[in-house]
């Protein structure tokens, strides 16, 4: 049988909101493992409502009672005004290591904030309509400065972890959402990513590392909401950079040469192609055809290969990867920030309040 073209192929709207709402609601047991990132989790079902303008899913006392679950994960300063404890600040990505386990209520002494989950908990709150009120910006501020390395890095807690590109991309995030660059020392990040360019001009993890499709979104996605995208890389490096991501379609993107394509680099590449300002010159129908042929169109969902099981992050980066093409289903989405035009607006709508 011919395989359908991709004017054939159609979004699996319904479905695909459907397998968002289960993911919220009904994670199966032996998804149990991904408990300590359950706020990325709920960023993934719920950023991708929104980009399915699918959000009035929820009622309104659903989304209050969300947006205080994610202000249950905040890491707040138990003395707001000595600041001696505002390095521990941010939000946990669930409330299992939040409170010590004697039934106290007192902070457990894993009680601190991740990156990941402070910029993907700020997002979630921006989705949903918050307006940042519960936030304290320079504790926050100050608990991500606490996690910037000597080298530029940033780590993800102050438990210790792997210190990369990805950790300077959130740390840019939650800056840029905050409007607070004292949260980084900006020079020696700008470093950090200018070492990390590969001989092929895409972006390893770190310095001397393999170019890959996600660590040069990072990078270059930091770089632009730093402001610095266009000053600090030469317009060979720029040239280099926009061939490489461009070479990374085969029909949809693959992260590295001579891999297979997979659902999530038709974001990531495609976004950084986009804050290179030269998306237009990918193959539109190629990619397209290549995302609706991942989506599961019984039980909704995308998934990293065609035929294999979905999973919340491809599916939220799958429809991502679609609406950087503009389809008229879809939000459109930022590619710096990787939330919907329209959160982008409502934030920004929050920086005129802070700035008056
Ligand atoms: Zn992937």
């Amino acid at each position: 049988m011919p395989s359908s073209s991709p004017v054939d192929m159609k979004l699996a709207k319904c479905k695909h909101v459907k397998y968002f709402l289960r993911n919220l609601k009904l994670m199966p047991a032996r998804a149990s493992s991904y408990d300590s990132t359950r706020l990325a989790l709920a960023f993934f079902c719920i950023s991708g409502l929104d980009i399915l303008k699918s959000l009035d899913v929820f009622d309104e006392a659903e989304r209050k009672s969300t947006i205080d679950w994610i202000y249950g994960l905040l890491v707040e300063p138990i003395s707001p005004e000595r600041g001696d404890d505002w390095d521990r600040c941010g939000f946990m990505g669930s409330s299992t290591f939040k409170f010590a386990t004697d039934g106290s209520n007192e902070p457990s002494p894993y009680s601190s904030g991740h990156l990941t989950m402070t910029y993907t908990g700020l997002a979630t709150l921006l989705i949903l309509g918050d307006d940042l009120s519960r936030v304290n910006r320079r504790a926050l501020s100050a608990g991500v400065r606490a996690l910037q390395q000597e080298n530029g890095s940033f780590c993800a807690s102050l438990e210790g972890s792997e210190n990369d590109m990805r950790f300077v991309y959130c740390a840019a995030a939650v800056c840029y959402i905050l409007q607070d660059w004292s949260g980084m020392d900006v020079q020696k990040a700008v470093n950090y990513i200018l070492n990390s360019i590969s001989y092929d001009y895409g972006f390893g993890e770190g310095p001397d590392l393999e170019a890959h499709g996600g660590t040069t979104y990072c990078a270059v996605a930091a770089l632009s909401l730093m402001g610095q995208l266009e000053t600090c890389l030469s317009s060979k490096q720029l040239n280099g950079l926009r061939r490489w991501c461009i070479s990374r379609q085969m029909s949809g993107f693959q992260g590295r040469p001579n891999k297979p394509v997979d659902t999530c680099y038709s974001f990531w590449v495609g976004a950084t192609l986009k804050l290179l300002g030269v998306y237009h010159l990918i193959d539109y129908d190629q990619n397209k055809e290549l995302l609706l042929s991942s989506q599961d169109s019984t039980i909704g969902g995308f998934s990293k290969w065609v035929d294999s099981d979905p999973d919340p992050m491809h599916t939220f980066l799958g429809l991502g990867g679609l609406a950087l093409m503009s389809d008229e289903d879809l939000e459109e989405v930022h590619p710096g920030l990787n939330m919907s035009e329209r959160a982008l607006s409502h934030l920004h709508s929050i920086h005129k309040k802070w700035m008056s």
